[in-house]
C-alpha cells in the first residue's frame, strides 16, 4: 500500500504534469515513483524506500547528493544578485569568473565560453557559430553537419536534428535541412565482419566519416559532431582507434571538429573532459549536466582560439538567451569547479574509483545473461543476451532492459535501460564499499531477470 501523501502527489502528477520522454496515457494509468530526497549516492522515495543511484541524476550529479558548498553559493548568490543579464555590454561578476576557470580546466586551445542552460540549447549555438564561422570565411556554401546514428545532442529542434534517434525524429519532421549522420563505431550494431578487430573495426567506422565528407564534397562539409562515449544511445564505448582517425580525417578536409562532453566533461571519463582520453583537439566542446553537478541548470559550448578569432572579427552574433551567464547558476558551477579541484576527483577516479569500477563492474559477464560489460572511467555498460553460445540476442518484444531495469527498482538500484543494454554513470564520489553494493544489487536484479525469462518460457 503507498502512503496518502504518495497517492495525492501522483494523482496531480496525472492529472496536470507532462513529463519528458514519457507516453502520457501510460504512466497516469501506472503512477510515478516520487523521489524526495537525497544524500552521496542514494535517493529516497516518498514510500521511504532508499536507492543507490547508479545514473547520477540523470548523468549529472557527479559530486553526488547534499555537497552544501555548492548549496551555500546559490544562497549567497540569491541574496547579493539573483539575476542580470549580459546582453547590453553588461556583466556579473560570476559569469566572468567562471569563464576564466573554464578556460583554465579544459584544454589549452579553450579561452572562450558562450553560456546556455542547457545541452540542447548549447548545441543549437554551436550550430549557428559553426555557419556563422564559415560565413565570415566567406564560405557561405560550408553548411552541413555530420553526426551519427543513435548519437543524443539533445531534444531542442536542432538538438534533436543532430543527434541520430530515429524515434525523435519521427516526431517534429526532423531532422532540419543540412545535417546528416553516418553509421556508429558500435560493432554489435554493424556486425563486426569476421576477423576484423576492434582496432581495426574502429578505423573502419571512422572511414565512414570520410566516404560521407567525398560524397557530400568537402567545400560544403562544415563541422562533426559526437559524444566522445555516446551515452543516451546505451553507453557505446569506441574502439581506442576510433577519435584518432577522426581527428585526421577533420584535419585532412579542414572540417570543425565538436566534441559533445555534456555526459563526458568534468571527470566523467577520469580525465577533465573525454577528448582528453580520446586524443582529439576539438574545436567546440559542448557542455552542461556535470558543470553544476546539476543543482541548477547550466549548459555552454566552449569555442576554440582559432574559431574565437574569426567570431571577434565578424561583428555582431544575433544569438543569446536570456539566462545566458545567469549569476546564481554560474556561482554554482564556481563552487562545483572548485570542489572538484579541492577534492583532486578527477585524479581519484583515474586512479582509484574508475579502476575499482571496472573490475567489479566487469565481472558481471560471467553471469548467464550477459556479454560485453565493460566501462570506461565512470560510465559502464552491458548487453543482456539470451544465447552467450550463439551470440543470438533477445527480441524486442521481450523488453528485456525493462524487465532488468524494474528488478534493478525493486531491488534498490537505479540502472538504466536503452534496448537490450543496461547502463551505469554513478556519481565520481562513490566510494569502493558503494561499487560493491551496485554490483551485488546489479546481480540480483540480473537473476531475478533469468528467473523471470525462463518462468516466462523465453530462455
Ligand atoms: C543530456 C545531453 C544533451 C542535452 O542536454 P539537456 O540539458 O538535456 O538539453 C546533449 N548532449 C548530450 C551528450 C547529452 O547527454
Amino acid at each position: 500500500m503507498i502512503n496518502v501523501h504518495t497517492a495525492k502527489l501522483q494523482q496531480l502528477d496525472a492529472a496536470h504534469y507532462m513529463h519528458p520522454f514519457t507516453d502520457f496515457k501510460a504512466l497516469a494509468a501506472q503512477g510515478s515513483r516520487i523521489i524526495t530526497n537525497a544524500s552521496g549516492v542514494y535517493v529516497t522515495d516518498s514510500e521511504g524506500h532508499q536507492i543507490l543511484d547508479a545514473m547520477s541524476g540523470l548523468w549529472c550529479v557527479n559530486m553526488g547528493y547534499g555537497q552544501q558548498a555548492l548549496v551555500d553559493a546559490a544562497t549567497k548568490q540569491m541574496t547579493v544578485l539573483p539575476f542580470y543579464n549580459s546582453f547590453f555590454n553588461t556583466a556579473v561578476a560570476p559569469a566572468i569568473e567562471l569563464a576564466a576557470l573554464l578556460a583554465d580546466v579544459t584544454p589549452p586551445q579553450f579561452n572562450h565560453v558562450f553560456y546556455s542552460s542547457s545541452g540542447s540549447e548549447s548545441n543549437d549555438t554551436i550550430l549557428r557559430m559553426v555557419r556563422r564561422y564559415w560565413d565570415i570565411l566567406g564560405q557561405k556554401q560550408r553548411k552541413t553537419i555530420i553526426s551519427r546514428h543513435n548519437a543524443y545532442h539533445g531534444s531542442t529542434v536542432a538538438g534533436a536534428s543532430l543527434g541520430g534517434m530515429i524515434g525523435m525524429h519521427e516526431h517534429g519532421d526532423l531532422p532540419i535541412p543540412g545535417i546528416v549522420h553516418i553509421g556508429q563505431p558500435y560493432y554489435r550494431e554493424n556486425g563486426l565482419p569476421l576477423g576484423v578487430t576492434e582496432a581495426e573495426f574502429g578505423v573502419i567506422a571512422a572511414s565512414w566519416l570520410e566516404d560521407k565528407i567525398l560524397e557530400l564534397g568537402a567545400d560544403k562539409v562544415a563541422a562533426f559532431i559526437g559524444e566522445p562515449v555516446q551515452g543516451a544511445g546505451g553507453v557505446i564505448i569506441p574502439p581506442a582507434t576510433y577519435w584518432p582517425e577522426i581527428q585526421r580525417i577533420c584535419d585532412k578536409y579542414g572540417i570543425l571538429l565538436i566534441s559533445d562532453e555534456v555526459i563526458c566533461g568534468f571527470g566523467r571519463l577520469g580525465t577533465w573532459f573525454g577528448c582528453e582520453t580520446m586524443g582529439t583537439t576539438p574545436d567546440f566542446m559542448t557542455f552542461a549536466k556535470g558543470v553544476t553537478s546539476g543543482y541548477i541548470p547550466l549548459g555552454g559550448a566552449m569555442v576554440s582560439d582559432r574559431v574565437a578569432k574569426v567570431l571577434f572579427e565578424g561583428g555582431d552574433f544575433n544569438h543569446g538567451y536570456t539566462y545566458s551567464g545567469h549569476p546564481v547558476a554560474c556561482a554554482v558551477a564556481i563552487a562545483n569547479i572548485k570542489l572538484m579541484q579541492e577534492l583532486d576527483i578527477v585524479n581519484t577516479v583515474k586512479n582509484s574509483t574508475a579502476p575499482y569500477l571496472k573490475q567489479a563492474f566487469e565481472a558481471l559477464n560471467d553471469h548467464p545473461l550477459v556479454v560485453d560489460a565493460q566501462t570506461l572511467g565512470m560510465v559502464g555498460g552491458l548487453v543482456l543476451i539470451k544465447n552467450k553460445a550463439t551470440g543470438e540476442l533477445f527480441d524486442d518484444s521481450v523488453g528485456v532492459g525493462m524487465i532488468c531495469r524494474g528488478h534493478c527498482f525493486g531491488n534498490g538500484l537505479i540502472m538504466r535501460a536503452v534496448g537490450n543494454r543496461m547502463i551505469i554513470a554513478p556519481p565520481l564520489t562513490i566510494s569502493h564499499a558503494e561499487i560493491d553494493e551496485l554490483v551485488r544489487l546489479a546481480r540480483l536484479a540480473l537473476d531475478a531477470t533469468y528467473a523471470d525469462l525462463q518462468t516466462a518460457g523465453v530462455i
